[in-house]
């Protein structure tokens, strides 16, 4: 076995799918987002158990992402989220996945690849409602989306907006107003006669809070992998007086011990000099650092889990190495499991609680997990199934 992986319960992924279809009910597409490697979870892996607990779609941020779903012989609907870039859109094409567009370069491109392939191209216009980031004001989205119905090869599917902060404040009106803008450019669309069957904007803060606005698809991420987007967004759900959502984070990131070993009162540990010892320490020795994922901002502040008890890091987390204080984990030893994020016996660390230590959101925290640490799928473990 690895000296680090992360451990991936399938069944919580489950849950957090089923408990997300519970709320927006059995109409509106659910499209779980597995980019960034499914928030880190991995990307095969977390994409065949959303589908497995019913999953309409998936959402991924680039071609490539969407090659290896199609290379691990997954069938269902994706939808990239991200840039296409013009040397990609025939691939995009020839997987069938649907794109977001909001460049008039991308229609022509992909009217150009279908006269030499037949291949067909499936668009949402990405109108701009307030976030300013990816999008077209409504007058050019209109005038896109008319283009692309008038295309040869490429066809309107559907109408996509994102919001700029229904997570970060508990006063929504911001996010009221996207939403109303968003409902009134796809009114237009349908008085023009314009048919644009999927619109979605709902990210997991709007899916949770206005589970019955998420128009035609939910394109949940954060809250996929059993995390809220943020404690506004629980503040929030308690406040609407919604019976209460359960949640099932899926992640453990474990390694194995290095070292044990003693260190006298006075003694520095690690680069800089930044943890002195005030007594005689036992420390742990992990083999991972900032390279993993295991922010840097995390040295002198985080714990970790040896035998469900919590060792605090001692110094600076390094580039693959981090110490731990195990003086009072007379279990702790060679080669024995520590717990970085996750639940060891009864105590647990949460992506909540490790990104209040970094300085960071959840998702930064599982999403920078290193790709290369394994994915490994479990399921029974008596979670509450
Ligand atoms: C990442 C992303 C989502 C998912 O957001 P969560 O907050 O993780 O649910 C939805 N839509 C777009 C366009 C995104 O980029």
């Amino acid at each position: 076995m690895t000296l680090t992986s992360c451990l991936i319960d399938t069944d919580a992924l489950g849950h957090n799918i089923r408990a997300l279809r519970a709320l927006v009910g059995p109409g509106a597409l659910l499209a779980p987002t597995v980019k960034s490697n499914a928030y880190g979870h991995g990307l095969g892996l977390a994409s065949r158990a959303f589908l497995a607990a019913g999953a309409d779609w998936l959402c991924v941020n680039a071609v490539n992402e969407a090659q290896i779903l199609r290379d691990e012989g997954i069938v269902a609907p994706i939808y990239i989220l991200g840039y296409v870039g013009l040397d990609e859109i025939e691939q995009a094409m020839a997987l069938g996945c649907d794109a977001v567009i909001y460049n008039a370069e991308t229609l022509e491109k992909a009217v150009s690849v279908h006269a030499l392939t037949g291949l067909v191209a499936r668009f949402h216009v990405k109108l701009e409602t307030g976030n300013n980031r990816q999008g077209l004001r409504e007058e050019e989205a209109m005038a896109l989306a008319e283009r692309i119905q008038a295309s040869e090869g490429a066809e309107l599917v559907g109408v996509a907006s994102h919001f700029a902060n229904v997570e970060d404040t508990t006063d929504h009106r911001f996010a009221e107003g996207q939403l109303a803008r968003f409902a009134a450019f796809c009114r237009r669309l349908e008085a023009r006669g314009i048919s644009a069957p999927i619109k979605h904007m709902s990210n997991s803060a709007a899916t949770i809070l206005w589970p019955d606005r998420c128009q035609d698809m939910a394109r949940a991420g954060v809250a996929a992998y059993g995390m809220w987007p943020s404690s506004e967004t629980l503040v929030a759900a308690v406040l609407a007086g919604r019976r209460r959502l359960e949640l099932r984070p899926a992640l453990t990131w474990r390694c194995r011990i290095a070292q044990v070993k003693d260190v006298a009162a006075g003694e520095f540990i690690g680069y800089g000099c930044s943890f002195r010892t005030t007594h005689p320490t036992r420390m742990a020795i992990l083999p991972v650092g900032y390279y993993d994922g295991y922010d840097r901002g995390l040295s002198n502040v985080a714990h970790v889990l040896i035998e469900g008890q919590r060792a605090p890091v001692l110094g600076r987390v390094c580039m693959n190495i981090t110490m731990v204080d195990v003086t009072d984990i007379p279990g702790a030893r060679l080669e024995g499991e520590a717990v970085l994020l996750g639940r060891s016996g009864e105590e647990v660390i949460t992506a909540e609680q490790m990104a209040g230590w970094a300085n960071t959101i959840n998702y930064e925290v599982t999403t920078r997990i290193n790709d290369r640490i394994p994915r490994v799928a479990v399921s029974g473990q008596g979670s509450g199934g």
